[in-house]
């Protein structure tokens, strides 16, 4: 394991949210009502309150380019979105064990809204990212239709696609490319 598995978690959930609207087709949301946000906490196990409200789902709304940046800047831009994000929170790392968690950080009270403790948390990660000197695993997903981020927590550094359909379409045409030229050679 590369980071401790709270980050792993953290870094995976902050690009879903990230990759929740696609930007190069903005009508492509999901995360379009309430709902979605409710499933989607719920998918991604965050815990402590969601007030389930229309203020809340635009807060988590305009958290995701904020985040986005992190994958565009470099390292000082990267650290100056962290600790600004950190210094709004107010945030205060504190050791919890909760549910089936064994020891990990939260940084930010239960009751801080659901925006707050998704920035808090995937800000705490990428302080992991950043002090290991490994900024360069937040990549934009190599197809050329597609423009979501990516985490690659592989040994071999060699994650290329988003964790959408592209990865499954590159290795379709991988494929297809060896099999095509496999029956050309026989011939
Ligand atoms: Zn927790
Ligand atoms: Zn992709």
């Amino acid at each position: 394991m590369l980071f401790a598995h709270d980050t792993e978690v953290a870094l995976a959930a902050a690009a879903a949210l990230v990759n929740s609207v696609d930007v190069l087709d903005p009508t492509d949301e999901k995360l379009p009502d309430t709902a979605a946000l409710a499933q989607f906490v719920q998918t991604w196990g965050w815990t402590g309150e969601v007030r389930g409200d229309e203020d809340e789902l635009h807060e988590v709304w305009a958290l995701r380019p904020q985040l986005r940046q992190i994958w565009l800047t470099e390292e000082d831009g990267v650290v100056e979105i962290i600790n600004s994000l950190l210094l709004e929170a107010k945030a205060l790392p504190q050791l919890v064990k909760h549910d089936q968690w064994h020891y990990h950080l939260h940084a930010t009270p239960p009751a801080a809204p659901l925006a707050t403790r998704m920035a808090v948390e995937a800000a705490m990660a990428m302080v992991d990212v950043v002090r290991a000197g490994e900024l360069g695993r937040l990549r934009i997903c190599e197809s050329p239709t597609c423009d979501d981020v990516v985490v690659d927590l592989s040994k071999n550094r060699s994650k290329r696609f988003c964790d959408g359909s592209c990865g499954n379409r590159a290795a379709v045409a991988a494929y297809r490319a060896r099999r095509s030229k496999a029956v050309t050679s026989s011939n």
